[in-house]
């Protein structure tokens, strides 16, 4: 009986044993799953051993959790996960993140009650206050906020997008303020190049493409478990050619047929010479240019000197491999891109999706069954694409408030856009310094940590020191804290049953795991308790999340009692397939054929107050003239980083290394979760990936402590001695500050000396930003020598 109850626990063993796995690429990645059941399979084991089996959703990972999962629960306690079988989304799989939850849930490091700051900011004293008490003293500094300096004096952070992102909008259209602030190295900076050159984001179809190029993507580690990995290795057997194009070696790109190892941040050149060589060699399909693109002839004078030498000299990687991929990809019967968030962290990443999607267009993939054509559209946005009600208030945007945008992360003209009205991150953070054009003086910060999370680490500790009020919001310390007013513990999603999620066209009701560890609310009731103490109940349905769910249910004759009635979720479309252009699904352009039906997509209309069609020529932009028009470039161009060893030799000199960083792993979601014991024995020192080559030179070896130095900051870190990266470059993940009370480990600091690699990065206002959409730049160069 002890044996089977031991197999039940997530034991230390078993889950080394299944993430040593998973690192190869396969089991907790889909192929088996570490435990996975049906509903009638999973009452029984709990039956077995005494539990209770509760289905519900993983919440471990972001921009919104979608993994189906049963919770075990015994004796009270939430012991272990398992995969939903049923599940659209994982289909059982669930990855070490969503196994290691109990570990979160129980963490030591948990925020334990409401705090109000009572030392100096930074200091870390403060003293226990309710959550009542919390909420109202936000709402009367806010009230007074509002009225001295008006409502755009309040911003909130939001990382990337999250399930509670369109509470935060909806609250700050109803307070009148339009200061929603992204990461700008995020998902949006593709959906914008994206729709402003094709009309729509186009999404890989692995099912149907003989050639996929994995670009600047990690397929195994981002996005939920089963699609990513999965698919990559569906494609794989039935014998797709992947192309993997990224500056190190991951489990896609080790599985790859082809690896481009370019420098990181030069995908932007990288597309113009591939474009450069498929237009010279006319590898173009000359009727759909004719037919549906504007601007080609323009284009071909534009890329003659992007040729593949002048690409090699900026990237690294040969001419010969620029065109060999260039024309795998352009004669292909069908190819598609998977384009990741890894193009987004350069000062030229707007002009490198643009270039991605004309080769898409010039090519006539689009046009092709697999090229990706078919799937135009899905993409993100607001909610409501299951039927359901938006949360978001959009259609209360008006002029005045997009013109009060503190530091647009789209220029203004283009506001608002997908999610609505935007300023970036970062910038907001530096407008309370500058206070230009004017200073923000509140900000809210749910679930994310701006120390860790943004460039420029050291003035975004000025800033978070000169704020008037600063609100964190959170499940764990986090590393910022210190510098709040107020901090306010949350819920984790075990502990809570709201909302709803919809996937694969059903809805199903989030379940309760466990009652809450402390006096905590969900980051949802946040928002609802702080609109009621602002006076804004109407709009908040008067503090009750039932009557939200309700409301939102409302358009499908449904309540959230109704949905749940079905533990597996309540099914609203019979045949299937993911509502709304959910990203994998077909979008809303799909004809029969597989292919775009594209007089309607080219004619998308944009989310600007004046409804402008993306394509004013209702063709793919390949000229681009509404950019022209605002004064930004019409083709796409090179643009250098800060620091590089092509745009300052003489930095080059002293720093003869390229650095940047990995946002995804098989352990952590961005800078969460190391305070978890499971995916910390994994993944438990900042590794700085170094070629063994460039190590030997510099007399380092493997797991040597050493100083990573830029022209901005130092960090100390372990070395990996990395066969699989180019050697005049090194990467580490990022996020990295926070110990481990169980493992013993102690928190890093956060500023020079630590292991943030956010200290290392050029914030200059002129040259580490793209231009268009504030894509902040994370490549530097740097030197390594041994601490
Ligand atoms: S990918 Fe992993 S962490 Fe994210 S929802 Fe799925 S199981 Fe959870």
């Amino acid at each position: 009986m002890k044996d089977k109850q031991d197999q039940r626990q997530l034991d230390r063993r078993s889950f080394l044993n299944s993430m040593g796995v998973c690192v190869c690429g396969t089991s907790l990645y889909g192929l088996p799953p570490f435990s996975a059941y049906t509903l009638n399979e999973a009452m029984a084991a709990a039956q077995e051993g005494g539990e209770k089996a509760i289905p519900t959703f993983c919440g471990m990972c972001g921009p919104s959790s979608g993994c189906g999962i049963y919770a075990f629960v015994k004796n009270g306690r939430f012991i272990r996960v398992a995969g939903m079988k049923e599940c659209p989304t994982n289909q059982g799989a669930v990855c070490a993140k969503g196994q290691a939850a109990p570990q979160w849930v129980y963490s030591p490091q948990r925020l334990k009650t409401p705090l109000r700051r009572s030392g100096a900011k930074g200091e870390g004293k403060f003293q226990e206050i309710t959550w009542n008490e919390a909420i109202s003293i936000i709402a009367d500094k806010l009230k007074a906020q509002k009225k001295q300096y008006g409502p755009e004096s309040l911003a909130m952070l939001s990382p990337a997008r999250r399930s509670y992102s369109d509470y935060m909008q909806r609250f700050l259209i109803v307070h009148g303020s339009p200061n929603y602030g992204h990461s700008g190295i995020c998902a949006m900076q593709r959906a914008f190049a994206f729709s402003y050159t094709l009309g729509g984001q186009p999404m890989c179809d692995y099912q149907g493409s003989d050639v996929i190029v994995v670009w600047g993507k990690q397929p195994f580690f981002s996005g939920p478990a089963q699609s990513g990995a999965k698919n990559y290795l569906a494609a794989k057997k039935r014998g797709a050619k992947i192309i993997a194009i990224k500056p190190s070696i991951e489990p896609d790109s080790g599985m790859a047929d082809i690896w481009v190892p370019l420098r990181p941040g030069t995908d932007a050149a990288l597309a113009l010479s591939m474009l450069n060589v498929i237009i010279k060699e006319n590898l173009i399909d000359a009727s759909f240019v004719e037919k549906y693109c504007y601007g080609y002839d323009k284009l071909q004078e534009h890329i003659q000197k992007h040729t593949p030498e002048w690409g090699e000299k900026v990237t690294g990687v040969p001419a010969r491999q620029i065109q060999e991929v260039a024309r795998i990809y352009a004669t292909a019967r069908g190819a598609g891109i998977d384009l990741g968030n890894g193009v987004e962290h350069a000062p030229s990443a707007n002009d490198a999706i643009r270039a991605v999607a004309i080769m898409m267009a010039v090519t006539g993939n689009l046009n092709r069954a697999g090229g990706g054509g078919n799937r135009l559209g899905g993409g993100m946005g607001p909610g409501g694409g299951s039927g359901t009600k938006s949360v978001n208030l959009k259609e209360r945007y008006t002029q005045e408030m997009v013109n009060k945008l503190v530091a647009p992360e789209f220029p203004k003209v283009f506001q608002p856009f997908m999610e609505g009205t935007s300023s970036a991150y970062y910038s907001i953070l530096d407008s309370v310094l500058t206070e230009k054009p004017y200073p923000v003086r509140m900000v809210i910060a749910p679930g994310t940590q701006p120390t860790v999370s943004t460039r420029g680490t050291k003035r975004v500790i000025e800033a978070l020191k000169k704020l008037d009020f600063y609100v964190v919001v959170d499940v764990t310390r986090t590393a910022d804290m210190n510098y709040a007013d107020i901090v306010l513990p949350t819920e984790t999603v075990y502990e809570s049953d709201h909302p709803f999620e919809s996937m694969g066209g059903s809805i199903m009701a989030r379940s309760k795991v466990i009652e809450p560890l402390g006096p905590y609310k969900s980051i949802f009731e946040f928002f609802l308790d702080l609109g009621v103490a602002m006076g804004y109940g109407e709009d908040f349905w008067q503090g009750s999340m039932t009557a939200c769910m309700n409301d939102l249910l409302s358009p499908l004759n449904l309540t959230i009692d109704d949905v749940r009635k079905y533990p597996l979720g309540k099914s609203l479309q019979p045949s299937g397939g993911a509502p709304g252009g959910a990203p994998g699904g077909p979008g809303p352009g799909a004809d029969s054929g597989g292919r775009g039906n594209f007089e309607s997509i080219f004619q998308a209309k944009s989310g600007r107050l004046d409804g402008a069609p993306y394509l004013p020529q209702g063709k793919v932009a390949i000229y681009n003239t509404t950019f022209e028009k605002e004064g930004y470039k019409p083709l796409p161009e090179w643009r250098e980083p800060p620091e590089s060893v092509t745009g300052t030799p003489d930095v080059a000199m002293k720093y003869p290394l390229t650095l940047s960083d990995y946002h995804t792993s098989k352990c952590y979601t961005a800078s969460w979760q190391r305070n978890v014991p499971y995916l910390r024995e994994v993944q438990t020192y900042p590794m700085l990936h170094i070629h063994p080559d460039t190590a030997a030179a510099r007399g380092i070896k493997n797991d040597d402590w050493v100083i990573v130095e830029s022209p901005h900051g130092w960090m100390k870190v372990k070395a990996e001695l990395y066969p699989g990266i180019r050697p005049d470059t090194v990467m580490m993940l990022h996020g990295w500050w926070q110990g481990c009370t169980e493992l013993g480990l102690e928190d890093f600091p956060i500023g020079d000396g630590g292991a943030n690699v956010n200290n290392l990065y050029s914030v200059d206002p002129d040259k580490a930003f793209d231009p268009l959409i504030t894509a902040m730049s994370s490549q530097t160069l740097v030197e390594v020598r041994k601490a």
